[in-house]
């Protein structure tokens, strides 16, 4: 599959892979059940000691290296975490490149096994920078067909529901599934030549004897629960860039490294980010109380009034509900458990004739921002 060099031939650029391996897409199932594989045998490291390997693909080179104790990939852009921050980035990069003529290796690591496993899917979505990233969404058959019907906001007691006018404009959104809505734009970053590889985690930032961010390393395989090395043992891999882009999403665990290392909070003086959990079920509901399209949010009970939060229930096709609370991560009372209280949201009067009978198909808890946006930049490096 690769072809090893010397160091001292590393100006010899030598088209070695087989573009079949790396830009096999990452939606195909085999992919799915490869990729590990397939980038672990990328990845290994030639048993003849250091050298270095320049890889050809789609979108001009990148070079490969084991001039220290792990492989080290060249890119020009690496990007961590394959949400929609991630991808759009990816996507929006490219697209420049293709206008200027330019060529730009870009790769994305995403921790999930596939990518969109990591995100909680199931969403009002505002379709504005869609529209300016990919106008053509729609013919691009961009899984985006439930727009909202009706906007709906209630004010919960434990046994009644008060209607309020809604502070929400949700016409021209639409209910999607964001996790599809992902999946859909890794394949749009993969036609254009970005490269992304699920399943690794970064674990690492790396850094040059400047104190310059140059890339980050993917976590080491094959670890023993007592830090021994198993019979499997993988080194990690660095991915070095000349630019690095963290989109991890909610408090990131690099980004969060990155913003003490260079007192970036302090520096900007921005305020402390806040923060909420989201607890959300997707469910499949009766046929006849299915309403593609209408959304519900709700203040109040279960909640009491020292707690930020409130409740989601958006209808989308397939006769599935997407029905969630979310508690903000500042609460006072230290008994206050968000998973019972959204148990009990459930059985609110107003709630449960919906879902009885119904089914949970998915179900998932993630942290969420809560912070304004101008108060919460950081100081830019
Ligand atoms: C319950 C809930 C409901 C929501 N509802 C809505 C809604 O209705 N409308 C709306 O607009 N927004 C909603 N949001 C917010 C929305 O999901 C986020 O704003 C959005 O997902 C942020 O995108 P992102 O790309 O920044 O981060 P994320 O979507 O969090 O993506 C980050 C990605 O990076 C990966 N990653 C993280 N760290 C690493 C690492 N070290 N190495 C490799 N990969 C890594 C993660 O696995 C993930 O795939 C909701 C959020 C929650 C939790």
């Amino acid at each position: 599959m690769y072809k090893f060099i010397s160091s001292s031939s590393k100006s010899k650029l030598i088209p070695l892979l087989s573009n079949s391996i790396l830009y096999k897409s990452a939606y195909s199932s085999n992919w799915v059940s490869n990729s590990r594989n397939e980038i672990s045998k990328f990845f290994h490291k030639p048993k003849n000691g250091n050298g270095s390997l320049v890889l050809w693909g789609q979108s001009g080179f990148r070079s490969y290296s084991s001039e220290s104790d792990r492989e080290t990939m060249n890119y020009d852009v690496v990007i961590v975490g394959a949400g929609p921050a991630g991808l759009s980035a990816a996507i929006k990069l490219k697209q420049v490149c293709q206008q200027k003529d330019v060529d730009l290796s870009v790769c994305v690591v995403e921790k999930g096994a596939e990518v969109g496993a990591h995100i909680l899917s199931g969403n009002v979505f505002e379709p504005r920078a869609l529209d300016e990233l990919i106008p053509h969404w729609k013919e691009e058959e961009a899984p985006i067909d439930v727009p909202v019907t009706s906007d709906n906001f209630w004010l919960l007691t434990e046994n009644r529901a008060f209607s309020l006018p809604s502070p929400f404009d949700n016409k021209g959104n639409y209910v999607i599934s964001l996790s599809q809505l992902v999946r859909w734009l890794g394949q749009k970053a993969e036609e254009l030549g970005v490269e992304i590889y699920p399943g690794f985690a970064a674990s690492e930032i790396l850094c040059n004897e400047h104190n310059e961010v140059t890339g980050i390393a993917t976590n080491d395989m094959g670890v023993a629960k007592d830090g021994s090395r198993k019979e499997n043992y993988q080194r990690g891999v660095a991915l070095k860039g000349r630019v690095t882009l963290l989109a991890e999403g909610c408090r990131g665990s690099l980004s969060e490294k990155l913003i003490k290392k260079y007192n970036l909070r302090e520096k900007g003086q921005g305020q402390h980010q806040t923060y909420a959990l989201g607890i959300k079920e997707v469910w499949e509901i009766d046929a006849d109380k299915q309403q593609p399209g209408y959304v519900l949010h709700t203040l109040g009970w279960p909640l009491d009034q020292k707690t930020y939060g409130g409740s989601f229930l958006y209808h989308m096709k397939d006769r599935q509900v997407a029905v969630g609370l979310v508690v903000a991560l500042d609460y006072q009372n230290p008994f206050l458990n968000p998973y019972e209280e959204y148990q009990r949201f459930k059985r609110h009067p107003a709630i449960r004739p919906l879902l009885e009978g119904g089914t949970v198909l998915q179900y998932g808890a993630r942290s969420l921002n809560e912070g304004g946006f101008q108060f919460s930049l950081v100081e830019q490096l």
